[in-house]
């Protein structure tokens, strides 16, 4: 957790890195949308660890899933930053705690990424901009179209075939389907729950194997 920084400029994303950049390699990466997919959707903004709940049997799914050894990374949009309801001491104490219990079980993230805009502000990072793909994908090697993004949202699908990448939607209440099955017809992959989002990454990979 030593390596971890706070990249913040008022422009671009805010960066929490956990692992060395790693600009050379060329790898698919697996990322993943925050809110929704890795904790509960509880309230429109969370800025305290207590109100942070992890969905069910995702810290094992990510953990299982690190064990292929390609990056994973969180690309979260929160304007609650930029709307003054989310402090960025109380993002990155978040931020820490949340990534320090995943790794406890086992799971291995490289970097987390927050667009902390309004919409109104017209950045290029938030979702379903593709700012916060592409900034990790020259930051830590990813070749963005044999790359995999779980996301629970429309603007996470949009991002991730914006971005080249390819989509698994992530449901488990099955909220988000019927907006996203009217908007892309052949959506790649469905998962339900978190031990079918490893089925699906595992199915999708273009080299289901170890990596470098
Ligand atoms: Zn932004």
């Amino acid at each position: 957790m030593n390596d971890c920084r706070n990249d913040h400029t008022s422009a671009g994303p805010i960066v929490f890195r956990f692992r060395p950049p790693s600009p050379t390699i060329r790898r698919p990466g697996l990322f993943f949308d925050r809110d929704g997919v890795i904790n509960l959707r509880k309230s429109r903004y969370i800025s305290h660890w207590q109100d942070f709940n992890f969905t069910a049997g995702v810290q094992h799914a990510v953990g299982e899933l690190s064990r292929i050894g390609i990056p994973i990374i969180i690309v979260s949009n929160q304007a609650g930053v930029e709307k003054g309801l989310v402090s960025i001491e109380s993002l990155e104490d978040l931020t820490l705690r949340f990534v320090a219990t995943m790794t406890f079980s086992g799971s291995s993230i490289s970097a987390v990424y927050y667009c902390p805009h309004t919409p109104e502000g017209n950045c290029t990072c938030r979702k379903p901009r593709i700012e916060m793909l592409t900034l990790a994908s020259r930051q830590f090697g990813v070749d963005l179209s044999n790359s995999l993004f779980v996301g629970d949202t429309i603007s996470d699908v949009q991002a991730s075939t914006d971005a080249g990448c390819t989509p698994i939607l992530f449901s488990p209440t099955r909220d988000t389907l019927h907006d996203c099955c009217q908007r892309y017809k052949e959506l790649p992959a469905i998962a339900w729950n978190a031990r079918q989002v490893v089925a699906q990454v595992q199915r999708l990979l273009i080299r289901p194997r170890r990596y470098p």
